[in-house]
């Protein structure tokens, strides 16, 4: 016979650790300053300790279950802590096929100048695309004084990060003659790893590179026209955060600033490891903001670093979007990273949505992914959110400051990301946390204090 203060234990111990819990991610909230949530975990973990006083305090002839089923709980919840992340099957349509010719992409064609024969030769076999163009340049344009959310200092600061990494992309295409060392792949590869985490880059992996990573024709800069052509064997793809702040206030003008520091940032550190790539005498190239011979997303996600989500950027599993990414394509001989992540956020896109509800120009789907050029995956309107841009004079990323995976990378956040990718039933229970504790619309904070002018 067990004894009835055993039930009480296990009943007061199993609920007062969730009113812990909820107590501590309360705490974590405000410090975050997410004082909603903050404080409706603090409503939760008082709701929870006056049931753990009263189920496990009072006589009742249900509470040998109630005890019972506390225990199976925390049984489960163990075993989903230690399971490893669901792994789901992709059918043969998520390979993609190379097929971006980058004169296609958006920037490319902001950068035609009427009068041309460049312009002539883009518009009029691209009827649909000067349609659009046309309207995008009728609006203010980003970094304009007659932008919504024009600020002196952050937009002078963007255009300065803008102007610094135009510079830097002369540092790109000098050939080596260095000779080549005889270093191990599996060195050489943890020393260029190393070396970019402590140079500021927050994940990094290396793939062999793909035919379907590389655009198929250059849209810009000095090699405008010409074919790609892979010349390396390997690919290293690597991040850096966005500071939260900065993003949380998206659309307004401190996530342009943002984005072009750690556009800078990331070019830099891409410079550095091609020229310690070079140094060693093998060919290679950094792929930096404005000069692209490929496809960052694409080799990031085969790199091992994360998946495409619903808004078309690459969700990382600690900072979800909350990232810019640079590539450096090598001859050197490198170790693959196997490893990949897992692939359940993707999962959890297909429910949540929630990019899709607060994107201030509706050009995220809401349905299923689509086949695109022969893929499955969801494909914005990347006219309509440029026009945004063109108009925010930003480029707004209200979607990463949305997404519950753009929470910071702490102890709280980090449980949640750790089970969603370990349970589909979590990963719903997580999405209706998300809109309850932050709003299924939540609001822009505001723009750092220290920024205002
Ligand atoms: S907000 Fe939701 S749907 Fe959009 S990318 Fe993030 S997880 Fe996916
Ligand atoms: S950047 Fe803004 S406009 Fe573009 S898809 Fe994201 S939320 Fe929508």
């Amino acid at each position: 016979m067990i004894e009835p203060i055993f039930y009480t234990v296990v009943i007061v111990t199993t609920i007062g650790l969730l009113a812990f819990v909820g107590a501590v991610s309360s705490a974590i909230s405000a410090y975050e300053r997410e004082f909603k949530a903050a404080y409706r975990l603090l409503i939760i973990s008082i709701a929870l300790v006056v049931c753990a006083y009263f189920l496990g305090f009072s006589s009742y002839w249900l509470k040998p279950v109630v005890a019972y089923i506390n225990i199976v709980l925390l049984i489960i919840a163990g075993y989903l802590f230690l399971k490893r992340p669901i792994v789901l099957q992709r059918d043969a349509m998520c390979t993609p096929k190379r097929t971006v010719d980058e004169h296609n992409v958006i920037f490319a064609r902001m950068r035609l100048k009427p009068d041309t024969s460049d312009w002539d030769s883009y518009y009029n076999s691209h009827p649909f695309e000067f349609e659009q163009d046309s309207l995008s340049r009728k609006l203010p344009g980003l970094l304009s004084p007659k932008s919504i959310y024009y600020n002196p200092f952050t937009y002078q600061a963007a255009d300065t990060n803008f102007a610094l990494i135009d510079y830097l992309h002369s540092a790109i295409p000098h050939p080596t003659s260095a000779k080549q060392q005889e270093i191990a792949p599996s060195q050489l590869s943890s020393l260029v790893k190393e070396w970019a985490l402590r140079l500021g880059a927050h994940s990094i992996g290396i793939t062999e590179l793909k035919d379907y990573h590389a655009y198929t024709v250059r849209g810009r800069g000095k090699d405008k026209g010409k074919p790609v052509e892979l010349k390396h064997k390997f690919a290293i793809a690597f991040t850096v955060e966005m500071d939260i702040d900065n993003v949380q206030a998206a659309p307004a003008s401190s996530i342009v600033m943002e984005s072009s520091q750690q556009y800078l940032n990331s070019a830099v550190i891409a410079i550095q490891l091609a020229n310690l790539l070079k140094g060693f005498g093998f060919d290679s190239r950094a792929h930096i903001d404005g000069d692209y011979e490929l496809i960052c997303p694409l080799v990031a996600a085969d790199a091992g670093l994360g998946e495409i989500g619903r808004m078309g950027l690459l969700m990382t599993p600690t900072l979800g979007p909350r990232v810019r990414i640079a590539v450096v394509t090598t001859s050197a001989p490198l170790t693959v990273d196997t490893a990949k992540a897992g692939n359940m956020m993707v999962e959890f896109c297909r429910f949540c949505k929630k990019c899709a509800d607060c994107c201030p120009s509706q050009s995220i789907p809401k349905g299923e992914m689509q086949e695109v050029d022969g893929v499955l995956r969801w494909q914005i309107d990347s006219n309509l959110c440029f026009r945004y841009w063109c108009t925010a004079g930003t480029d707004c990323g209200r979607c990463m400051a949305v997404c519950p995976f753009s929470h910071p990378d702490n102890v709280l956040h980090g449980a949640v990301r750790h089970l969603i990718v370990r349970s589909r039933l979590f990963a719903r229970f997580a999405y209706l946390a998300d809109d309850f504790l932050y709003g299924r619309k939540p609001k822009p904070k505001p723009l750092p204090k220290w920024m205002s002018v």
